[in-house]
């Protein structure tokens, strides 16, 4: 968990390389999702565009899908759920039906003003999901995605307004479900500033406490 552009996507990354887990990002499926053109991306389109959180329901039928895959039986890295009070929900009744149990909640943290210009350098390959930064993690080529070869692109989202959009839907909607998870003792708030192989560090020791 954690504000939009805090670093959730790129640590979920290397934790599921470390853990040999799929990574199931929300935000990663319904991008996906529109740049299928499916029916689930025709509708989900305009809410990414503005920032605005994809209706519950919906939420629920894509990670009840998603986790009930084979490759998630031994565990995953969830990013981007819950994000709401139903979703909290929804995630507990998934994982008592599937028989698992969250291990930790990590709840990534940086001041505002680094995020935001953090966001503003964000590149992201539309077709592999990976994520650049123009001063802190540069493709070796400019503009091309190193995993892939695609064009990157700056998401819909990254613009400065759309951006202080979506941290008031973090900070009325997101938030509290950080605190539920705190008083379940299972956050752990991990500094979020510094290159990400730092900021791993943290949470690696972090994973060992907690298994
Ligand atoms: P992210 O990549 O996690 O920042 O998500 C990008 C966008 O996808 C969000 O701004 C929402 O529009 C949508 N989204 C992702 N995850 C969720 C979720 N759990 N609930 C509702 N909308 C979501």
């Amino acid at each position: 968990m954690g504000m939009p552009g805090v670093g959730k996507g790129t640590q979920a990354a290397l934790l599921k390389d470390a853990l040999n887990v799929p990574h199931v990002s929300t935000g990663d499926i319904l991008r996906e999702a529109v740049r299928a053109g499916s029916s689930l991306g025709r509708k989900v389109r305009g809410l990414l565009d503005s920032g605005q959180l994809v209706p519950d329901e919906m939420m629920g039928d894509l990670i009840v899908n998603r986790l009930g895959q084979s490759d998630a039986r031994r565990g995953f890295v969830l990013d981007g759920f819950p994000r709401t009070q139903a979703q909290l929900g929804i995630l507990d009744r998934v994982l008592n039906r599937l028989g698992g149990r969250l291990d930790v909640v990590f709840l990534l943290t940086a001041p505002e003003d680094e995020i935001v210009r953090r966001l503003s350098a964000r590149r992201t390959c539309p077709q592999c999901a990976s994520v650049f930064h123009l001063e802190g993690n540069p493709p070796r080529s400019p503009g091309v995605c190193d995993k892939c070869g695609s064009a990157l692109v700056q998401r819909a989202d990254d613009s400065e307004e759309v951006i202080r959009g979506r941290f008031q839907v973090y900070r009325e909607q997101t938030l509290p479900i950080a605190h539920a998870y705190q008083e379940r003792e299972l956050l752990q708030e991990i500094d979020g500033i510094g290159e990400p192989q730092t900021v791993f560090e943290r949470l690696g020791q972090a994973v060992e406490l907690a298994s």
